[in-house]
């Protein structure tokens, strides 16, 4: 027994985990348990090809049925763990069954945030996105729907907002803040967004608050805004951010500030116990750090499987994302906070952006619009901790890759 691992959570941290451990040559058991009714799957495609049409829930899938099988991964879908009882080492299912662990991974993810009652009304035709169920609702009330209002101008409500505007709908994004991508990025990054999204008729209002919404019956048909003007919708996606999963640590006594605190190596205040992906607040760069990304869950993943083989581990990524919209790919490096200067560089590819974030002379991250070659560089740059500052990237001679090359050389 002390040697099975159970895993809460049934995504992308929870498989990258699992995969992880049996790679390494973990013999004991292990045990994912996750609520949802699905094998793991990307959820990145549903406010992109899916909503779109353009694929489907069976195709999302991040591994064939089998490999768990050949792995011996044994996988519970549908089934939420209730309870940890740290003392017994075992978790507690919905219907009472009790699975003993030897170490147990939390992955749980995150939920999206949703409006007070008072302000959505409890209206129908209000959505948020976070799992295929929500997707698959969402797409078919898309189909029907005329004038889509957005709440928040984060990048699901956006890439929703691209989804909604690129399929004939007439669509307004309110967003509270004074701009655009106001958490992670930044200024001139989302001037480039909102011109893209007013290039395709996006009514972007920045600096609007929701105050209510306002139905036909139980339908939603408008919404009313803190400066008391009313914007016509008959369906309303509020994309106003994600609180991670952290409950059933918190119930369990673990600690937990917006997430479920761990160590550089991935634990929790539990030492048997460890945490990855979108629910786990780790020490990055001198700060608690909590990522939603893919990145992150799968490296983070990786990390806490490292720790339970015995390895070594500082859990240190290299941060990077994407969003699409429209044609537009938008990719990030880095972590884009504290900086004191940005500076736009033109891609080779017209039309292509690279926004570069300097924080005391030196690149800390950089957003990407349509320059992919410039993302990759900047994903070993970062990987190399080569340092990079304004006067090379503003020299007339800088190359990137051949920057990013010799770093490489110099350090073989
Ligand atoms: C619409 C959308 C678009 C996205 N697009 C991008 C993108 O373009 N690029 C990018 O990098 N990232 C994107 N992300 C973020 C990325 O998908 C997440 O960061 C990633 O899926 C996190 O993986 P995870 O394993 O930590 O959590 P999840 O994938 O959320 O998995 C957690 C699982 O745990 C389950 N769970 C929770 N509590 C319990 C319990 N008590 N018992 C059992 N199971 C439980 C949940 O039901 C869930 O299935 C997107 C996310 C969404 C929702």
């Amino acid at each position: 027994m002390r040697d099975d691992i159970v895993i809460v959570g049934g995504g992308q941290a929870a498989l990258s985990c699992a995969a992880r451990l049996r790679e390494g040559g973990h013999q004991g058991a292990v045990v994912m348990i996750g609520a949802e009714p699905w094998l793991p799957y990307q959820r990145p495609p549903l406010s992109k090809a899916y909503l779109l049409g353009k694929t489907e829930a069976g195709r999302l899938g991040l591994r064939a049925p089998e490999f768990f099988d050949t792995q011996r991964i044994a996988v519970r879908t549908g089934t939420r763990v209730h309870r940890i009882d740290r003392a017994g080492r075992a978790v507690e299912l919905a219907d009472g069954e009790r699975l003993e662990y030897g170490r147990l991974v939390l992955a749980t993810g995150s939920r999206a945030r949703t409006l007070p009652e008072t302000v959505s009304g409890g209206l129908d035709g209000v959505f948020t996105l976070r799992g295929i169920d929500d997707a698959e609702r969402l797409r078919a009330a898309l189909a029907d729907a005329g004038r889509v209002l957005v709440v928040g101008g984060g990048y699901i409500g956006l890439e929703v907002a691209a989804i909604a505007a690129q399929t004939g709908r007439a669509v307004t994004v309110v967003e509270q803040t004074d701009r655009l991508l106001r958490r992670v990025a930044c200024a001139q990054t989302a001037s480039a967004v909102g011109a893209l999204h007013g290039a395709h008729g996006v009514d972007v209002r920045t600096g609007a608050s929701l105050a209510r919404l306002m139905g036909d019956g139980s339908r939603v048909r408008a919404a009313v805004l803190d400066d008391g003007s009313t914007v016509a919708a008959d369906l309303v996606l509020v994309g106003i951010g994600g609180i991670a999963n952290d409950d059933l640590a918190a119930a369990a006594g673990l600690a937990v500030d917006g997430g479920i605190l761990v160590d550089a190596s991935c634990r929790t205040s539990d030492p048997a116990i460890f945490a990855a992906g979108d629910c786990a607040v780790f020490p990055f760069a001198g700060r608690r750090v909590r990522l939603e990304s893919v990145q992150n869950a799968v490296d983070q993943g990786i990390a806490v499987a490292d720790a339970l083989l015995g390895r070594d581990v500082a859990y240190a990524p290299v941060p990077w994302f994407w969003s699409d919209q429209y044609d537009a790919k938008l990719q990030s490096v880095g972590l884009a906070l504290d900086y004191d200067r940005v500076i736009p560089v033109a891609a080779a590819r017209a039309g292509g952006w690279a926004f570069w974030y300097f924080r005391a002379g030196t690149a800390v991250a950089v957003d990407t619009i349509n320059d992919a070659r410039t993302h990759m560089a900047a994903r070993r740059l970062f990987a190399s901790g080569a340092a990079l500052s304004p006067d090379h990237l503003l020299s007339s001679q800088f190359d990137l890759m051949q920057y990013v090359r010799a770093d490489a050389r110099a350090a073989s």
